[in-house]
């Protein structure tokens, strides 16, 4: 069973306890007081490796966690944003960079502290118009190529893979 670090229904205030709902194949964390069901879901996330003559852009953090380690650009998905909406918004606040997404790496799961498992979707894409520059949450940026990227990234449990998937890609075109 996994640990939980939530201990009260969202909805009603009351205690959460542990119980295998009728149906269900897994033991949840459910209301006391009004029965709901703690479900718990990983959040999607979505980023972009940004590539232009073979190179790509990583900003330097410069927030908690991971603060002064490398990063790609993306973030949490907003409620009301597909994927590509959330990538494109993130990478113009991080970057100032307006990019167009030309194809998907591939789905990576991680987790963000104790509460979450994150679902982190990654685009390739490639810069229409603006020269990036660090703005919110970051205090560099800067192109790597594929033999030279840093080995201090930000979420290594699984950037250390999508890195490793994007260069593997580069190298076999
Ligand atoms: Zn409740």
């Amino acid at each position: 069973m996994l640990s939980s670090p939530f201990r009260f229904c969202p909805y009603c205030g009351h205690e959460l306890v542990w119980k295998q709902p009728n149906g269900d194949h897994r033991p949840r964390q459910v209301c006391r007081a009004c029965d709901r069901i703690l479900y718990r879901n990983p959040k999607p996330c979505a980023g972009a490796f940004i590539v232009r003559d073979g190179r790509l852009l990583l900003l330097r953090r410069s927030i908690e966690p991971y603060a002064g380690w490398w990063d790609l650009p993306g973030g949490f998905m907003e409620i009301d944003e597909t994927p590509e909406e959330t990538v494109l918004r993130e990478v113009r606040e991080e970057t100032g960079l307006e990019v167009r997404l030309t194809g998907l790496l591939g789905f990576y799961l991680d987790s963000y502290g104790p509460e979450y498992v994150t679902l982190n979707i990654y685009f390739l894409a490639e810069p229409v118009a603006g020269e990036p520059r660090p703005l919110s949450e970051a205090s560099e940026v800067r192109w790597f190529a594929p033999d030279e990227l840093p080995q201090n990234v930000a979420f290594p449990s699984h950037s250390r893979r999508a890195l490793a998937d994007w260069a593997g890609q580069i190298q076999r075109l």
